[in-house]
């Protein structure tokens, strides 16, 4: 501490560039500071700080961090406190540019790993990152005002929200409340899948969000009911006995009138492959973890991709085991995005026709008597659906509101009626019988190309990195669209896959490589060693913890 006082007394005044003297890790008694990057001009972006607090001093119970879905959830509670504690901070000292800004990650509803804190499981110290525009007038430090946030304003927020006896009781009961229910999410997901089920609903569940660019619940909203035929309880270690209505694997079909919740419901399923914080309104909400929304991407490129199970003869001849285009079509790219879930390991597909290619998803009786099936190159999605549960093990969730084909293919049919399911299976195959399906079967055997390789680009001596929210990123001067991975949660986890993506190039760039090797690598690297491993040198930027599905999506869309 004396040290880094008289080191800011030193530079006071001086130039900007002398607040790099400052880099290095200072004794704060109750924590350790580390400044790690500092920034070279006032309007640059903030420099990069964390202070870490020992075990003993932080204090939380071991047991709220010695198993991993617990260490999650208290890292994320203690991160929500810190980044509000550090939110009020922000700007109280002043400056030009960025002077005085104080700012930490801001997690939205779901609850991940985050680079932004971290407990050590054994130890139990705490590590929280964060940035702090370093003050100056004009172009010269002030170091009095940087002396007044790391002195004066910082040790309340660090303590406030890394030293477990300075919770008030409130708190510390809704730290439990935290801990507890991620016992719970945690069970709840390992009993559904025990018992057959490929997600689960509770009742009272809020499904809709407050509007398109927020995730908040939606006040008011009709709250979930299951029907009773498909009503399974549960018993979660502290909440006890939940209700709601289970999804069996195999292939559900959800239908209903336009604007009677069939789009929310999916959604719903889409996001609840993680779990979502107390008062979300989807808490008990869970979808089984490898499910992947699929949908039509016009215009994406695929490289050397068999997609032959939907696509063949093609009219220019071009050959669909090893398929590549710089400009997919709509059904062309729903395609390639259901092989590669395939082949990335999801067991569950999830699909919107307000967001599907039609003629991927299917062809009518009509359509096949006027247009042979042989003239055809599409295999339509109909088709494959039982086949891809039975061969594979791969369940479908489908909102289909238009086209009464899937009556004929689905296990189970729920109609959403004022946003409440009905289960309508029965009647609905009834009078599907009545409406013989004349499709040309077809049984070919489901065969993935287990081996498929990809050449990524030779590493570059730099690379430069410029995410796009939730849209994708700019790798050098190539622009990564990832807009359609829409279970991409939000621009931390961009950055972590843009990150994983340089991680991948740096290793295998240049030679061909198995995507299976290149999943299961990083994967294996960020379940290890945490996200922050993603970033080898240099400061630790925020990133949360991307799944192998998305990876796996920006490498198929990256590769040329
Ligand atoms: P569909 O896909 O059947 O046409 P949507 O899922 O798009 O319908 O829902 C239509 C509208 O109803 C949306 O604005 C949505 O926010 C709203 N909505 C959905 N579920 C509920 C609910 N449970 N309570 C209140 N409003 C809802
Ligand atoms: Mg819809």
């Amino acid at each position: 501490m004396n040290r880094l006082q008289n080191e800011l007394k030193r530079i006071d005044h001086r130039g900007y560039p002398a607040y790099k003297d400052l880099k290095g890790s200072y004794d704060f008694v109750k924590y350790t500071l580390n400044i790690e990057h500092v920034q070279g001009d006032p309007f640059a972006s903030p420099s990069s700080l964390s202070v870490s607090i020992n075990g003993k001093t932080a204090g939380f119970p071991k047991n709220y961090y010695d198993e991993y879905h617990r260490r999650i959830a208290l890292e994320d509670f203690i991160l929500r406190r810190f980044s509000m504690a550090v939110s009020k901070i922000s700007f109280k000292a002043k400056g030009s540019g960025k002077s005085g800004m104080v700012s930490a990650s801001q997690p939205g509803q779901e609850i991940m790993e985050r680079s932004a804190c971290h407990v050590d499981e054994n130890t139990g110290e705490v590590l929280f990152r964060f940035v702090v525009g370093f003050p100056a007038r004009g172009r010269s430090i002030d170091a009095g005002e940087l002396e007044k946030i790391l002195f004066r304003l910082l040790p309340d927020a660090v303590e406030k929200s890394g030293i477990f006896k300075l919770f008030k009781e409130q708190e510390k009961s809704k730290l439990r409340e935290q801990i507890e229910l991620a016992d719970d999410q945690k069970e709840l997901r390992r009993v559904i899948q025990e018992k057959g089920f490929t997600a689960f609903i509770a009742d009272g569940s809020v499904l809709p969000r407050e509007s398109g660019v927020s995730q908040k619940p939606m006040k008011n909203a009709v709250l979930f009911k299951s029907p009773e035929s498909m009503q399974v309880s549960f018993d979660l270690p502290h909440k006890g006995k939940i209700t709601g209505m289970g999804i069996k694997k195999g292939v559900t079909l959800i239908v209903g009138g336009g604007y009677h919740g069939k789009s929310t419901l999916l959604q719903t399923l889409e996001k609840a492959v993680y779990p979502h914080i107390a008062g979300d309104g989807r808490e008990y909400i869970v979808t089984d973890a490898t499910g992947v929304k699929l949908r039509a991407e016009d215009g994406r490129s695929v490289a050397d991709e068999d997609i032959s199970l939907f696509i063949r003869n093609l009219p220019n001849g071009k050959d669909t085991t090893r398929f590549s285009t710089l400009d997919a079509s709509g059904s062309t790219s729903q395609a390639a995005n259901t092989v590669e879930a395939l082949e990335a390991g999801s067991r569950l597909f999830l699909i919107d026709e307000d967001t599907s290619a039609t003629n991927f998803m299917i062809r009518d009786e009509l359509m096949e008597r006027v247009i042979s099936a042989d003239e055809e190159p599409i295999v339509p999605f109909i088709k494959r659906v039982e086949q891809l549960y039975e061969q594979k093990g791969v369940s479908t969730i489908l909102v289909a509101g238009s086209c009464g084909a899937f009556f004929h293919v689905a296990d189970t049919v729920i109609q959403m009626d004022r946003y409440i399911p009905k289960e309508i299976t029965k009647a609905a195959k009834q009078v599907a019988a009545e409406y013989p399906l004349k499709m040309k079967d077809d049984d070919t055997k489901i065969e993935l190309d287990e081996g498929r390789k990809v050449r990524l680009p030779k590493a570059d001596d730099r690379t430069k990195i410029k995410v796009m929210g939730t849209d994708g990123f700019l790798y050098n001067k190539t622009n990564v669209d990832l807009r359609y991975l829409e279970q991409i949660t939000d621009a931390e986890q961009m950055l972590a896959i843009s990150k994983a993506l340089e991680y991948l190039i740096r290793k295998y760039g240049g030679k061909e490589t198995m995507i299976r090797t290149l999943i299961d690598d990083v994967e294996g690297l960020i379940d290890t060693k945490g996200v922050s491993a993603l970033t080898s040198r240099g400061s630790v930027p925020n990133m949360s913890k991307p799944r192998r599905f998305e990876i796996a999506g920006c490498i198929n869309r990256f590769v040329k």
